[in-house]
């Protein structure tokens, strides 16, 4: 088999050959304005007629170097050959089932995958959904059926996503909770993420900042800290060094789950499988989304059985969770970073 970075050629980018929106984008963008909600915001008003790995091309015929990649989603590129066959043939046998009602083989494969992958030497189990903030909500229910407790720990310039938790969960204010309050604050506390830049604080001095607001509370308080090993949505902020082993060593003398959100930061997008493993950390449960699917929506919860297989039959679920043709589409993705050349790759980069 050919390496699956190099079987390819690619079309060469940038080439514009409009202005920027071209006229045909600027009249689709007006009819937009005239049937989506203004809720929708857009970087760049183009519409996009196809992909060639990191290339797009518009319906201008416009090509853009795709920096984006869709919010850290399409690390495989906009249309891997491997991801469009396997989408496709998927497509033609069944589309749905809903894994709650009848069962399919892809669900079991990927979960696979993922407990081999996902750090931390344990036994694991792993629950697949569609979205990033349904992960971190099933995250946060498992821990509380786990610990029977109610709260839930985050870090200052944190994303967890748009849903009411997650969007409680995440810091930044415009233009993510402007106006949706109230938020659940009896539910959700915020410690510093240790950011030296804005904090002062070294290492040492976070982490007993952060013990400080967990014995505040009262530890016994906190079902689970969830952290994002890089922060990517309020500013890209790497930890110093050994604070996120520190925060792992905290939640565990507490009796805290501890869930490291690597739904932007996951999946080879750092040069190593997972962000977290740049400071040898492993969460007690690992979210992943975004890059998994290549596109196709589905997320995953993966992480110690004994903790993942607290809740009671039928309590975790959803209509679309791990459906089979994003589970065929997180198989490609696999084949891709399965390849010694793809993490070498990133991390030349
Ligand atoms: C994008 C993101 C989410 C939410 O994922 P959605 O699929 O958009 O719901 C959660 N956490 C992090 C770190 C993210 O980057």
């Amino acid at each position: 088999m050919t390496s699956a970075l190099t079987e390819a050629t690619h079309l060469d980018a940038p080439v514009i050959v409009t202005e920027i929106p071209g006229p045909r984008s600027a009249a689709l963008h007006a009819e937009r304005t005239r049937a989506i909600t203004d809720g929708f915001g857009v970087a760049l008003p183009v519409f996009i007629d196809h992909a060639d790995g990191a290339v797009l091309v518009d319906v201008d015929g416009n090509r853009f170097i795709d920096l984006a990649s869709g919010i850290a989603v399409t690390s495989v590129g906009a249309a891997h050959p491997r991801v469009a066959e396997r989408v496709a043939a998927q497509a033609a046998r069944f589309t749905h089932t809903c894994f709650m009602v009848t069962e399919y083989e892809s669900f079991i494969r990927v979960a696979e995958w993922l407990n081999a992958r996902v750090p931390g030497d344990w036994d694991k189990r792993t629950a697949l959904f569609s979205t990033g903030a349904e992960a971190v909500e099933n995250a946060v229910k498992i821990a509380r059926k786990h610990t029977g407790r109610p709260r839930v720990l985050v870090l200052d310039e944190a994303y967890h996503g748009r849903s009411l938790l997650t969007m409680a969960m995440t810091a930044k204010e415009h233009p993510y909770r402007t106006g949706f309050g109230p938020f659940p604050e009896d539910v959700v506390v915020r410690a510093t993420n240790g950011n030296r830049l804005r904090s002062g604080l070294d290492t040492d001095e976070a982490l007993a900042e952060v013990e400080r607001v967990i014995t505040e509370h009262g530890p016994e308080m906190f079902a689970a800290m969830v952290v994002e090993p890089i922060q990517g949505e309020g500013g890209f902020n790497v930890p110093q060094p050994g604070f996120l082993a520190g925060l792992a060593e905290l939640a565990r003398r507490h009796g805290i789950v501890f869930v490291v959100d690597e739904i932007q930061a996951g999946l080879g997008r750092t040069g190593r499988m997972f962000a977290s493993e740049h400071d040898g950390v492993a969460g007690d449960l690992t979210l992943t989304a975004k890059a998994l699917g290549a596109g196709l929506p589905i997320s995953a919860v993966t992480g110690r059985a004994d903790i993942m297989n607290s809740v009671h039959v039928g309590g975790l679920g959803g209509t679309y969770a791990g459906n089979p043709i994003a589970c065929e589409a997180a198989l490609a993705v696999f084949e891709v970073l399965d390849d010694p050349a793809t993490l070498a790759n990133v991390a030349r980069i």
